[in-house]
């Protein structure tokens, strides 16, 4: 098993079923991430319908084998317009995030899959469930921005 680079260590088992997300601390706050990395990915939205296209062109600094930011803790000095979710702001982002996404389930009153980290145990089970983007992704310098709607992907869940 890979090591998990969320520390989920010693969380009050299924915090989330309790409290609500306005309520998270920072860490169970950060454990709610599974790692699927499908925030990462580009999207287009049409602005005059919202809705929100995905395409497997990712961010620049997506590992595409891990799934994670390889800089997430000074991603903006690279990737100033990077979103920071929190509690209050959620309520914003939830429309565009992944269907599979822990925020967005908790948000509409959905329960985790049971493929997430924190009921499964493993930060590889949603690798092997097939909903990352593991594998998939294609790069944002090799891809011109006028290319992308040829890369649009139904999202992996
Ligand atoms: S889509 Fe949600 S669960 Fe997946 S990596 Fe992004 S924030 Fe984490
Ligand atoms: S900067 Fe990191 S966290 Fe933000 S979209 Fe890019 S890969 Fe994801």
């Amino acid at each position: 098993m890979s090591k998990d680079p969320i520390d989920r260590a010693g969380l009050a088992p299924r915090f989330w079923e309790r409290k609500p997300l306005q309520k998270m601390n920072p860490r169970e706050w950060e454990a709610l991430c599974d790692g699927c990395g499908k925030c990462c990915l580009n999207k287009l939205e049409d602005e005059d319908s919202g809705e929100v296209a995905l395409t497997r062109v990712a961010c620049r600094l997506l590992d595409d084998a891990t799934c994670r930011c390889t800089q997430y803790d000074i991603r903006h000095q690279f990737v100033p317009e990077c979103i920071v979710m929190r509690p209050d702001n959620i309520h914003e982002h939830a429309y565009w995030l992944p269907q599979t996404c822990a925020y967005r389930l908790l948000w509409e009153g959905k329960p985790l899959y049971d493929w997430h980290p924190l009921l499964s145990g493993s930060p590889d089970s949603v690798h092997a469930a097939g909903v990352s983007v593991q594998g998939l992704t294609a790069s944002e310098f090799e891809t011109p921005e006028e290319e992308w709607e040829d890369y649009i992907i139904e999202e992996p869940t």
